[in-house]
């Protein structure tokens, strides 16, 4: 069991056997890994004709590992991710309204995976509600770990959220008055760090530039929330300055001219600076940046937001190209070097057992996970045999509904088809 690890830069090693965790996932989860595996097994064979292969490790988490072990996520499973650093999953069942907290959410803590990555592009042929999906292709660093998720939560009508109102009027009275109804209203705290936005923002940064990205645009809801969305645009500005100062040109440093120099000296500044292959360090408030990507999407490139914007315009930003169906991702730290790719659609599981869904989403983070190994080759196999087959109109339901001429297949014969074009 080959195991990846870093070397002394922070850079990973990836042997050629490396053992690959992987969670099936509950629902459509066993459709698509069904579906997905055969894929990524023929994608490698084809790009190193025998030297290269992975050694997939199934582990167990969600209703298939409560079934054989009676815990939802075994320690075993996390222990193996810890291990092995890279794995993959389909999704995993989380009730609404009560019963066990996310299993993903669990992940992400446990293992500090502070950046979820969601790349959004579109494949020709894939049914889009907008004019030009063309024009989008933006890659979303959400942060994983802080804001609103953290789940520091108090509920109406219980002893904590009475004492946690209690001090609160206690020690800062002003505060308290802005609750507008405090007898019945539950507290949710946002908690925003520097450590946090730095790390974010720095590993955005990094992959701008290492992809010869355009920009990197901060988004934020500073102008109402001050101290933690206005912070971090504060704190995203400041470490692209400080760390990257020969390879960005920001809009502060835009600003500062137009004050010193005026505003014909700042643009003027600025062309030179992209001209130069700078990348530009941009921000935009989170309502106008919902409209401005889908008026505006050659505008964008790479965004750094914070959890709960990144949360809503992931989805968001995936609808303009085809839905989640197609949408991939991964949670990572860039740091230790673990990370988990995942479909980020849920479990549908109206359609489990079927083979009938899309397991593009589970295939192209596939690719995101051959991409972060450095084995560029067995993923551009793979998005050269999915574009193929969309541009065959060979698609599952849910693009065949939305396409004229299509040729509706199950979730497995999606997969053979990719398989076929791939060289
Ligand atoms: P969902 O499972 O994503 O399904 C919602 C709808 O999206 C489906 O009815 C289907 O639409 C479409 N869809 C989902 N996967 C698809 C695929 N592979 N191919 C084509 N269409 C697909 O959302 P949900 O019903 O809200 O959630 C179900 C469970 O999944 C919940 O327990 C939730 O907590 C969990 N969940 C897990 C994750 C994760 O593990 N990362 C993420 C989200 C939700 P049509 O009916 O229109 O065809």
């Amino acid at each position: 069991m080959a195991t990846i690890v870093l070397d002394p830069s922070g850079a990973l090693c990836v042997p050629d056997t490396p053992t690959i965790p992987f969670i099936e996932g509950d629902g459509t989860g066993r459709d698509i890994w069904r579906a997905a595996q055969p894929v990524f097994d023929a994608a490698v064979r084809l790009a190193y004709r025998g030297t290269r292969r992975i050694e997939w490790l199934e582990v167990l988490a969600g209703e298939k590992a409560f079934a054989q072990t009676g815990d939802w996520l075994p320690q075993a499973t996390l222990d193996a991710i810890s291990t092995y650093r890279v794995a993959i999953k389909g999704p995993l069942t989380t009730p609404v309204g009560g019963g066990i907290r996310s299993l993903n959410v669990a992940l992400r803590k446990l293992l500090d995976l502070y950046v979820c990555l969601r790349p959004v592009r579109w494949f020709e042929g894939v049914p889009s509600p907008v004019k030009c999906p063309q024009d989008v292709n933006m890659v979303i660093f959400r942060e994983n770990t802080e804001d609103i998720y953290t789940g520091i939560e108090f509920q109406d009508g219980t002893p904590e959220r009475d004492r946690f109102l209690g001090l609160l009027k206690e020690h800062f009275p002003a505060e308290f008055a802005k609750i507008r109804f405090p007898a019945t209203a539950g507290i949710s705290i946002k908690p925003v760090s520097r450590e946090g936005t730095e790390r974010l923002v720095r590993a955005a940064i990094t992959y701008a530039l290492k992809h010869k990205r355009r920009s990197v645009t901060l988004v934020h809801k500073g102008n109402i929330m001050k101290y933690t969305e206005g912070a971090f645009r504060t704190w995203g500005y400041e470490v692209a300055e400080r760390e990257f100062a020969d390879k960005v040109y920001t809009w502060q440093q835009w600003e500062h001219t137009k004050k010193e120099r005026g505003e014909a000296a700042a643009n003027a500044e600025q062309q030179a600076a992209l001209a130069a292959g700078k990348l530009l360090i941009k921000d935009v408030i989170a309502d106008i940046c919902f409209q401005q990507t889908l008026t505006r999407a050659r505008e964008f490139d790479v965004l750094a937001t914070m959890n709960l914007n990144g949360d809503y315009l992931s989805d968001a930003l995936a609808a303009q190209v085809g839905g989640i169906g197609i949408a991939p991702g991964a949670n990572i730290n860039y740091m230790t070097g673990h990370a988990i790719f995942e479909a980020t659609h849920g479990t549908a599981p109206k359609y489990a057992d079927k083979d009938v869904v899309n397991p593009g989403s589970v295939i192209l983070s596939g690719v995101m996970m051959f991409e972060y190994l450095g084995w560029q080759e067995a993923a551009d196999l793979i998005v050269r045999g999915l574009e193929r087959t969309i541009a065959d109109k060979i698609v599952t339901y849910d693009f065949a509904r939305l396409m004229e001429g299509a040729r509706e297949v199950k979730c497995s014969e999606f997969g053979r088809h990719v398989i076929e074009r791939m060289a």
